[in-house]
């Protein structure tokens, strides 16, 4: 009997994965009220993935065609490297990681993943291959441990309290007076932004995708949570090809490769000190986060 269910739990197993991808997806845009429009194409293929690079060919994107959003977009993201995406609000920075995704289909051009083109695949197997860390992440109203363990199906506690290390709440948890079994949520103990990020972290490490989109929060968290968390998601996105959506200037520093993007183009693409010396829409940014930063520490 068992063996005639196993592909029934292993369709559960995808449906969970999908599930929870999509769950992070809304989580990371607030896209609750939107219904995913994609489907497999016919002979769609399960993603094979190599070593997870990334290229989005002259990708054009509107969600509304009188309205252009992504208007010829390249980017190269080399296997297991980090590209920070960095611009000004609205100028596509999460359309990005939407398409990447497959939450919409690209008007034009293409993404591929390792030379497939995402729309050739199954959309089951690309979610799988992609990790979420969202800005605020949803908990569910159950334990800190089941919240962990629902970044894969049939996770042992052994292996929720090694992703919980390396996500480093651990510590954390181990001082509730519940530890793992503490309720968390709306109805239980409420996490700080910080502590929910490194929920979406140990999540991420338990589903271990070799592609990682990291939403970075904007809101400001204290230097040296900021300073923590950095670590931690330097860690995870080691052998990761990444994409964060960065807000940090600690970020952005480490990064492989930086692309600015302005109303649907990639204006600037270098690592920092290059294009701090091109001197034109990352150099203002940065000195104006800096002029921020300043201005933060004299007023506290
Ligand atoms: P921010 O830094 O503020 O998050 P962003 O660079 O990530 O901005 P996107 O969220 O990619 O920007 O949005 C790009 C543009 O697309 C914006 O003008 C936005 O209003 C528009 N847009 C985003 N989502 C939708 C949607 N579901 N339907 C229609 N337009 C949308």
């Amino acid at each position: 009997l068992a063996q005639l269910f196993r592909p029934l739990d292993f369709l559960g197993m995808v449906y969970r994965e999908i599930r929870q991808g999509l769950i992070d997806m809304e989580a990371m845009f607030g896209l609750v009220d939107t219904q995913a429009e994609v489907v497999d194409a016919p002979d769609a293929r399960p993603l094979a993935v190599a070593g997870g690079a990334v290229r989005f060919e002259n990708v054009e994107f509107a969600y509304d065609p009188e309205r252009p959003i992504l208007k010829g977009v390249d980017l190269e993201i080399p296997a297991g490297a980090t590209l920070a995406v960095v611009g000004p609000s609205g100028a596509g920075k999460s359309t990005l990681a939407r398409l990447l995704f497959r939450f919409y289909e690209v008007t034009g051009g293409r993404i591929t993943i390792d030379g497939q083109d995402i729309r050739r695949v199954t959309q089951g197997s690309l979610r799988r291959a992609i990790g979420i860390v969202p800005q605020d992440t949803v908990l569910f109203n159950d334990t800190i441990g089941y919240n962990i363990g629902y970044g894969r199906d049939g996770a042992t506690q052994e292996e929720i309290e090694a992703a919980a290390r390396g996500a480093a709440i651990h510590d954390f948890i181990m001082s509730l007076p519940e530890g793992y079994r503490t309720r968390v949520g709306e109805r239980g103990l409420k996490l700080s932004g910080g502590e929910k990020q490194r929920v979406a972290i140990a999540r991420t490490l338990l589903k271990n995708p070799p592609l990682l989109i990291l939403d970075e929060a904007t809101s400001a968290l204290d230097s040296r949570t900021e300073a923590d968390i950095q670590t931690t998601l330097e860690a995870v996105s080691e052998r990761r090809t990444t994409i964060v959506i960065a807000h940090r200037l600690s970020t952005v520093v480490h990064a492989d490769e930086i692309a600015v993007l302005e109303a649907g183009r990639v204006v600037e693409r270098g690592t920092h000190a290059e294009l701090l010396a091109a001197d034109g829409l990352y150099a203002e940014m940065w000195a104006r986060q800096l002029f921020e930063r300043d201005q933060a520490m004299e007023e506290a």
